[in-house]
């Protein structure tokens, strides 16, 4: 008998979704949902682990393995969730707030770790579940609830620092293009290594509708005169300050995986001696 194919619908669930009406998440849930489609995962394969946040709530609206996890602390979960069950899809999900923020020292190290899992960000440059201050990827000079006269701190650039980390993998998308940023998800899980996909994806309550007009007008698609596989090409695309990127703007393949060294170490562990029992395994690696 032939497979059932899987359809964007079989990843849905029954879970109210609580997010504003025009809320760019919506765009980035129905990505994510084509995309786990296009690559015909099957649910008790896919683990979406998400942070603290309107978008962390993502984990909720997707039928898979899922953990609403805590405050920026979705990337080690996810990384542990890859080694524990490297055959599994893992997709680590959340806000700019949550994961460059307080979840930076984990962005950081699980980047140099190369877990081969997939970050989606949804960067609306603003706290949104905590109704309007300023987040680390705000503009200068924006007016937040936080901020009345005006940011005065420089945003983070998540591209830029992901790429001077050292990530083997690094798009921008948007949430007002669903099928570029259903492309863009799919190419970043077929990734061996860590991903990340930084969306754009406006928060309409606290920055306005007009936020995706503005990416509208700045977004730029990469097109085949960037050529991913070079770092400077990337490096130049990172830093433009005039218009949005949006597509792969940097890709490398072969670096070795955090599930990869460990599998490495386990092997190297069984040639040196024999074990009793599995138990006594556990205890060398304890
Ligand atoms: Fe979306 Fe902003 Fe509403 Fe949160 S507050 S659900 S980010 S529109």
């Amino acid at each position: 008998m032939e497979p059932v194919k899987l359809t964007a619908k079989d990843y849905k669930t029954s879970v109210p979704i609580v997010w504003c009406p025009g809320c760019g998440d919506f765009g980035v849930l129905n990505a994510m949902q084509q995309a786990a489609a296009e690559l015909q995962l099957p649910p008790e394969n896919l683990m979406v682990v998400s942070g603290i946040g309107c978008s962390s709530r993502i984990a909720g609206y997707i039928n898979s393995f899922g953990f609403n996890s805590i405050h920026g602390r979705a990337l080690p979960i996810a990384a542990g969730a890859k080694l524990a069950r490297p055959d599994m899809t893992v997709w680590a999900a959340g806000g700019d707030g949550d994961g460059y923020s307080i979840g930076t020292n984990h962005f950081v190290h699980t980047i140099r770790r190369n877990p081969d899992i997939t970050y989606i960000v949804m960067d609306n440059h603003i706290y949104g579940l905590t109704k309007g201050q300023v987040s680390p990827t705000t503009p200068h000079g924006d007016v937040t609830k936080s901020t009345p006269q005006g940011n005065p701190e420089r945003p983070l650039n998540p591209l830029a620092l992901a790429l001077e980390l050292g990530a083997t993998f690094i798009a921008q998308g948007f949430s007002g293009n669903v099928k570029h940023l259903r492309d863009l998800i799919v190419q970043a899980t077929r990734h061996k290594g860590f991903a990340l996909v930084n969306v754009k994806s406006p928060c309409v309550t606290f920055r306005g509708r007009q936020e995706f007009n503005v990416i509208r007008e700045r977004g730029e698609y990469l097109d085949e005169k960037h050529d991913p596989s070079d770092w400077n090409q990337a490096h130049e695309v990172t830093q433009w300050t005039d218009k949005v990127p949006l597509g792969v703007i940097y890709k490398i393949e072969g670096v070795p995986t955090l599930e990869g060294v460990a599998e490495e170490a386990r092997q190297k562990a069984l040639e040196r001696r024999s074990f009793e029992s599995t138990t006594e395994l556990i205890e060398v690696f304890r």
